[in-house]
């Protein structure tokens, strides 16, 4: 364990100056002369025998403020350690009973169960499926937010464990099999075990904690609404007003025990698009009678990736664009009426996400009218650039070494989350932590999404504690900071 030796110096210093007091008397004039050495003496002997009972009582202030501070870091070390097993449990409840975005009844009810038993003010059905706590503290300050999201995916399990999903679920019309195929299991575990934790320790806390157990995370089903951006809508930043927001998200491809950030834009902005073109329909051996909607949309796929390498400044951020769906015509001999394009937009950069969206529209308009075809072009945003607000990253980053020994800075991602939609409203910070077996090759780990997608939960403690310092250091910090921006005025 660290030792919290940096107020310890401080101290001793202010302690140690009576002692030193004694000694520059000894240079004092009226010290001076025949006495002068049976004077010095005799302070020497005074020295001797203060010296060592100020170095205890000194001693015994570090001590005594240390065991202070020691106090919140092994309680929170040895509480998070004992909950690990039950944290480990929950995990893998909830691993083998996943539910899909929007319907997470069973979970919710799980959730909200062990809040209640905690003696938590909780409020369920909040955009939908959500469940909300809050946990007063014994000292007045400010509400800091945690959040888990609790959706699975429609993803069929491939991984031999004793407690992977054998569920299924309705999507879009198909039954299909339901896996937590992202780790969002052991964010919901994480979130109820620093729930236990901090609920322990309520006195000491100053301010108050909500917990928001959000859905939906990886998009709500169809055109329903959902997710964050729906909780933000219902107001779950607000009564009482939310200071500053954190969150985290397991990595299958990070070492468990790691902690890895960023500060700024950290994971990309998500926007799905649609191009309907239409043509004419004609006779496939005579294309001349037609306007050809799938040549015109390889053209429009081909203009879309010069966006990319030709118009945008991918030095400031980079852009994604990528047709992942391409569907026209029923048969070889007919050139068909229509073609659908469907496809993604990642940016780490707001202003550049506009631009793009503008771009998108025009080369698909242009070079269909090069044609003689229309377009119909519909985008619809997910997500925003996920930001994390420099000022509290610097702020909280040592919290993040009190977890763990292993944390280390990462560069932004073009994956992406709606936790940025509650960054809109409270400064946010977002990190990942590691679910990756020791030793194993990142090369090698199944990815998120993906039906061998596999999380080792042996240390999924470490999320327990940064939870735990994030709320008790961000009063203190956050409070410092205000009175540091009041001087410069
Ligand atoms: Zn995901
Ligand atoms: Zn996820």
């Amino acid at each position: 364990m660290p030792q919290p030796t940096p107020c310890a110096e401080p101290i001793a210093k202010e302690q140690a100056s009576p002692a030193g007091n004694y000694l520059t008397a000894v240079g004092d004039p009226r010290l001076r002369g025949d006495g002068t050495q049976q004077l010095t003496n005799q302070l020497t002997i005074i020295h001797m025998n203060i010296v060592p009972k100020l170095f205890l009582s000194a001693v015994i202030l570090i001590a005594s403020t240390n065991s202070h501070a020691q106090t919140v870091q092994q309680q929170i070390d040895q509480k998070a350690a004992k909950i690990l097993t039950k944290v480990i449990e929950w995990r893998r409840h909830i691993h083998e009973h996943p539910e899909l975005g929007n319907r997470e009844f069973k979970t919710a009810e799980y959730i909200a169960a062990h809040l209640k038993s905690l003696g938590l003010e909780v409020k369920t059905g909040v955009a939908k499926t959500g469940v909300v706590a809050l946990l007063k503290g014994g000292k007045p300050g400010p509400v800091i937010a945690l959040r888990a999201d609790i959706d699975g995916l429609p993803v069929h399990e491939r991984v031999a464990l004793p407690f992977a999903s054998k569920d299924s679920a309705d999507y879009l019309g198909q039954r299909l099999p339901v896996m937590h195929a992202c780790g969002h299991d052991s964010h919901i575990a994480i979130l109820m075990g620093t729930a236990e934790v901090l609920t322990s320790m309520k006195k000491d806390i100053a301010g108050t904690v909500k917990f928001i157990f959000q859905p939906a995370e990886e998009g709500p089903p169809g055109d329903e609404e959902g997710g964050a951006p729906l909780m933000v809508k219902e107001g779950v930043m607000d009564n009482p007003k939310v200071d500053a927001i954190f969150g985290l998200h397991i990595s299958s491809s990070t070492e468990s025990g790691t902690i890895k950030y960023k500060a700024g834009p950290f994971m990309a902005s998500s926007d799905w698009f649609t191009i309907k073109i239409k043509g004419k329909q004609a006779h496939g051996s005579a294309p001349w009678g037609s306007i050809d909607p799938i040549v015109v949309g390889a053209q429009i796929i081909n203009g879309l990736q010069t966006i990319v390498s030709r118009q945008e400044n991918i030095v400031k951020a980079p852009v994604v664009i990528t047709v992942g769906k391409f569907h026209s015509g029923v048969r070889s001999n007919i050139i068909p009426e229509e073609a659908i394009l469907d496809g993604t937009i990642r940016t780490l950069d707001a202003e550049m996400q506009k631009e793009v969206h503008s771009k998108i529209r025009r080369m698909a308009e242009n070079i269909a009218a090069a044609s003689g075809a229309t377009v119909e072009v519909t985008i619809d945003t997910k997500t925003l650039v996920t930001y994390n607000d420099s000022s509290l990253v610097t702020m909280m980053a040592p919290s993040l070494h009190k977890a763990t020994p292993i944390v280390t800075t990462t560069q932004w991602t073009t994956g992406a989350e709606d936790f940025s939609y509650f960054g809109e409203k409270a400064p946010a910070f977002f990190f990942n932590l590691g679910g990756m077996p020791k030793g194993k090759d990142p090369k090698d780990a199944p990815g998120h999404h993906t039906p061998e997608f596999f999380i080792d939960d042996s240390q999924l403690d470490v999320g327990v504690k940064v939870f735990c310092h994030l709320v008790f250091d961000y009063p203190s910090k956050a409070q410092a900071k205000t009175s540091e921006n009041k001087k410069g005025f």
